[in-house]
């Protein structure tokens, strides 16, 4: 989400006027787009914005999102930094720049502007430019902002605010931009995506928009972002399983594989339940690639616990897991729990789990050699003469290379031949016929 919204801010001044440099040139303006889900994460948005006000004093320097929204003070403190934004007016951000400009012109040696606002009534859906430069075959489309699941360890609530979803009429129009600019996959997201629609009650859901998307003309796929495992649908999985448009690829965050912690978590299944979830997903939708977030070292998490979630992470076919270790989070509830567990403990345990992940994705992708795979051309990459590589629906890298003389297949769809398997990636041919 942070990566599609930093696009949308270049793209905001790109469309003024303003060139965009690295983060390591000299520039006049320096915008930190921040994040706070990790004590880590807050850390990296301070040293980001000590660098950019150490790099060029005379710059003018804007620190916007989530971790703004949720330490305003903070952040406007930081020596240098003129500008703070939280998660509602990121669009206001230019006309903000330039009203330093014209104070810092007038005389003014440390201009401040801060617009925080409250999230606690009905937070507006942040409009930003589409960021849609064609560069790419992939593109993101923020389709809903917002969470009001409150899971006990999470921030992104008071830093995002509740539900607000694009009107569908609007997510029509920025998916047809997309396609009309050269995208090939829009991926759909949000911070709960699964909650798509609920504050347009009656209007539309998560599955409808799918449906009257998937009536648009053109070549493209779908991919959904997160989803909340107790928010998946039968009839979501029908729409998924019967169009080839949709890909066969869910990402369903489990965060522990133990239920005392699900509970203390105040994560809204069993580990019963997700497993009947995950039994069910893989027999609608042959080939489907499940990925999933796991947390370790949340309070309390004994060895046992922890256990509990590596057998139940092992028992299942993932495609792919990130790891995350907690980190307390000032104001949410599990950061005043007792037993918080030591970094080397979490280390350990990240470690063991991050070995896991490796062996379940070789075996995830070893499935698939002697198979064709429809896959998105991405690059060309100097491992060979005519060597390309994509992602297939199911989320799966794939090296092919092409015979001379036939055309780039940049941003198009390559049926390959898988026949091996190196380093993660999967190796084939491609198969030339009309999909
Ligand atoms: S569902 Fe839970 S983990 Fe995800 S954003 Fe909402 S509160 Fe955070």
């Amino acid at each position: 989400m942070n990566q599609q919204e930093t696009a949308a801010l270049k793209k905001l001044f790109q469309d003024h006027g303003y060139q965009i440099v690295g983060f390591n040139e000299p520039a006049d303006v320096y915008v930190v787009n921040t994040c706070t889900v990790t004590h880590i994460a807050d850390r990296k948005s301070r040293q980001m914005l000590r660098r950019a006000t150490s790099s060029n004093p005379s710059a003018i320097v804007a620190a916007v999102g989530c971790y703004c929204q949720v330490a305003a003070e903070e952040v406007l403190a930081i020596p240098g930094v003129n500008i703070v934004i939280g998660t509602q007016d990121r669009a206001r951000l230019l006309e903000l720049v330039e009203e330093v400009a014209r104070r810092k012109q007038a005389g003014e040696k440390y201009p401040k502007i801060s617009i925080v606002r409250t999230l606690e009534e009905k937070p507006v859906f942040e409009e930003l430019p589409l960021p849609c430069s064609g560069e790419r075959s992939r593109a993101f489309l923020k389709i809903e902002d917002g969470c009001e699941q409150f899971c006990s360890y999470c921030i992104i609530p008071y830093a995002r605010g509740k539900v607000r979803s694009l009107r569908p009429e609007l997510v029509k129009e920025r998916f047809q931009q997309l396609l009309a600019a050269g995208y090939r996959e829009v991926v759909l997201t949000g911070i709960h995506t699964s909650a798509y629609g609920k504050d347009l009650p009656g209007e539309i859901d998560l599955v409808g928009l799918l449906k009257q998307l998937l009536q648009l003309q053109g070549e493209f796929r779908i991919r959904l972002s997160s989803l909340e495992p107790a928010e998946i649908t039968q009839e979501l999985l029908e729409v998924i399983a019967s169009s080839p448009r949709v890909c066969r690829h869910l990402h369903l965050p489990l965060q522990s594989g133990d239920d005392e912690i699900l509970k203390l978590m105040h994560r809204p299944y069993t580990t019963e339940g997700y497993r009947r979830l995950f039994e069910k997903v893989w027999e609608m939708i042959p080939g489907v690639a499940v990925t999933t977030d796991v947390m370790v070292g949340f309070p309390g998490e004994t060895e046992k616990h922890f256990e509990n979630t590596y057998s139940f992470i092992a028992s299942l076919p993932f495609r792919g897991l990130h790891v995350f270790k907690y980190s307390p989070r000032p104001g949410t509830i599990a950061a005043g729990l007792p037993g918080q567990i030591s970094p080397e403990e979490k280390e350990e345990r990240s470690r063991r789990l991050r070995n896991l992940a490796k062996n379940l994705e070789e075996e995830f992708a070893r499935r698939f050699l002697g198979h064709k795979l429809v896959v998105l051309a991405e690059r060309r990459i100097p491992e060979g003469v005519g060597c390309w590589e994509g992602l297939s629906d199911n989320y799966l890298r794939v090296v092919f290379s092409l015979p001379l003389g036939v055309p780039k297949p940049q941003g198009s769809f390559v049926s390959v031949y898988i026949r091996g398997l190196r380093n993660g990636r999967l190796f084939g041919e491609p198969v030339f016929e009309e999909h």
